[in-house]
């Protein structure tokens, strides 16, 4: 089940939010119940594409 990371656009904060089939296109913040959120990339997808690149000469750079 994925859990995405939005950013409220009305108070700046930023929260995780499981979300269920459905429910994406329907995201309030939980501070200021706003529906004008930013749907961020996860930092663990973020992370794994952004380090894949570099992953085949880490091995190498760390022994
Ligand atoms: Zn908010």
């Amino acid at each position: 089940m994925p859990i995405f990371e939005y950013k409220c656009n009305q108070c700046k904060k930023e929260f995780e939010k499981l979300i269920f089939t459905g429910e994406e296109n329907n995201i309030t913040c939980p501070d200021c119940k706003s529906p004008d959120v930013a749907k961020k990339m996860s930092a663990a997808s973020f992370m794994g594409s952004s380090m894949g690149k570099c992953a085949t000469n880490s091995p190498k750079g760390f022994s």
